[in-house]
């Protein structure tokens, strides 16, 4: 349980990276839960990618948008990526996964994963926070994502890419010009995960056909740290090389 626990001081952190873009993280947040927010910083506005748990509003720690139009987008639906969207108007995500986000159901949002978990947090988040009460709060979509979409955000522009296989609506985004690849949970430096209820393991592995052949500067996944083409490469190889082809018994020391 959480009781004993200190409140943290300071929920988020955020670190600025090349080319405009923000890392922010939730570091008292149980590492399997815990995801890479990014902030991307263009001209005329920025872009918000996933938004974390949501158990702290997460707008307080962005004075850098105040006066900007920001858009949240959501590489998919799981609760440590969505908690805090519906603090955002502009709120947009892959069409298979953006209705629900109106009603944030469990079996979208995975959130009773943290709810279970041994140790969801290291500190609390405010004195009575309750892993019992966990919720992902609704945000409507109001534009729905596609396969090719465009987000201009003035002298800069991403491309959405439709990556399945984690799960239905998993997408990315990629800044062609810097060569900055957002990948969300369909390719990040660490255990990928194809096994949830809607995860779909052929899917994945057309996607990660598709990531091999796409050449880039940098990758900033959903998790774990960033990681550079060849890396990317090496991270494709180890998941195609039948560690997790559907069927195959499981590695030894598990998943
Ligand atoms: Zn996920
Ligand atoms: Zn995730």
């Amino acid at each position: 349980m959480s009781l004993g626990l200190p409140v943290a001081g300071h929920w988020y952190q955020s670190r600025d990276l090349e080319d405009g873009v923000v890392l922010i993280r939730e570091p008292h947040v149980h590492p399997f839960a815990r995801c890479n927010i990014w902030l991307v910083r263009g001209e005329e506005r920025d872009l918000l990618i996933d938004s974390g748990t949501g158990v702290l509003p997460l707008t307080p720690h962005l004075p850098m948008v105040k006066h900007r139009p920001l858009i949240a987008v959501a590489t998919h639906g799981h609760f440590d990526h969505i908690g805090a969207l519906h603090e955002f108007k502009d709120r947009r995500a892959h069409g298979h996964e953006a209705d629900e986000y109106a009603e944030m159901p469990d079996a979208m949002t995975l959130a009773p994963l943290f709810r279970q978990l041994e140790a969801p947090v290291d500190a609390m988040p405010y004195e009575s926070w309750s892993r019992a009460h966990y919720r992902v709060a609704p945000a409507p979509i109001a534009t729905r994502l596609a396969e090719g979409d465009r987000i201009d955000l003035g002298r800069r522009s991403l491309t959405v890419l439709h990556l399945p296989g984690h799960s239905p609506g998993s997408i990315g985004f990629f800044d062609e010009r810097n060569g900055i690849l957002f990948s969300g949970d369909a390719l990040y430096d660490g255990e990928l995960i194809d096994d949830f209820p809607r995860s779909d393991v052929e899917h994945y592995r057309a996607t990660m056909q598709r990531l091999r052949a796409l050449p880039i500067h940098v990758g900033h996944g959903g998790h774990g740290p960033s990681f550079d083409d060849a890396r990317k490469s090496t991270l494709v190889r180890e998941y195609l090389e039948g560690r997790r082809i559907q069927g195959c018994p499981e590695p030894p020391g598990g998943i």
